[in-house]
């Protein structure tokens, strides 16, 4: 299982597939990605291998940022509608996750009484979580930092605003993440092999931190706001 993302200058969806073929090694019983342009975020999930997926993709679709997912099933059967991302009740938020939330049914008692789950997973929990709290909030920054706040267990998160082409909206805890930059995009991953070919330059997250990634700049912060400074390191793997 792994998680992959870019916003750029160019199309997203050849960086999304051959970071997840990447990937694949991490889990692959199903696999999903999202891209975002002026007709709205265009989803395409399957059952099965990342050839699969690709088969699937419209090509005719040009979309400068998106987020992708190879899913290993932690909760609920390896299923199309178990695959992420996943996409809250009105389709604003779409996400990526890799890991577990433990507390993922208590947040549905306490929070999502009245939500309509469409998948079994742990992880549609996290982007209804986040529409909640976003008509709260009416910010997708503070209700993202609210979300992370009340989620206990394992994530990498990826997550796409429809109403927001400018950011990538990125947290880490207990499952690997990095933030890759570059000129005039920047990519996030699991595992720098999966975007070695985009880019050697990393910034390492640490858990319970959130990434805003931008086209050409990207913030790191601690779970309650406070903005961190990271330096890049230089990734050493051959691509
Ligand atoms: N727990 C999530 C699920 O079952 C994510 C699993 C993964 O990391 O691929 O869908």
């Amino acid at each position: 299982c792994g998680i992959v993302g870019y916003i750029g200058q160019n199309d997203s969806k050849d960086v999304l597939l051959n970071g997840l073929e990447k990937l694949e090694y991490r889990g692959y019983d199903s696999a999903g990605i999202a891209v975002l342009n002026n007709n709205g975020v265009q989803l395409t999930k399957v059952k099965g291998r990342i050839a699969t997926l690709r088969e699937k993709v419209d090509q005719t679709v040009y979309a400068t940022m998106g987020i992708g997912h190879t899913r290993w099933a932690t909760h609920g059967i390896p299923s199309e509608d178990n695959a992420h991302p996943h996409q809250s009740t009105s389709g604003r938020f779409t996400l990526v996750h890799n890991g577990v939330i433990e507390n993922y049914i208590d947040l549905k008692k306490e929070y999502l009484q009245d939500v309509n789950f469409v998948s079994e997973t742990d992880t549609e929990v996290i982007v209804q979580l986040l529409e909640k709290l976003y008509e709260q909030y009416n910010d997708t920054a503070e209700a993202f930092r609210q979300a992370m706040n009340l989620l206990k267990g394992s994530y990498a998160i990826a997550m796409i605003d429809a109403e927001d082409s400018d950011t990538l909206y990125v947290a880490k805890n207990k499952s690997p993440l990095l933030v890759g930059l570059g000129d005039g995009f920047n990519v996030v991953a699991s595992d720098a092999m999966a975007t070695l070919r985009e880019t050697d330059q990393y910034l390492e997250i640490y858990d319970q931190e959130i990434v805003l990634v931008n086209r050409n700049f990207v913030e790191v912060q601690k779970l309650n706001g406070k903005v961190v400074d990271r330096k890049p390191y230089t990734a050493q793997i051959d691509a």
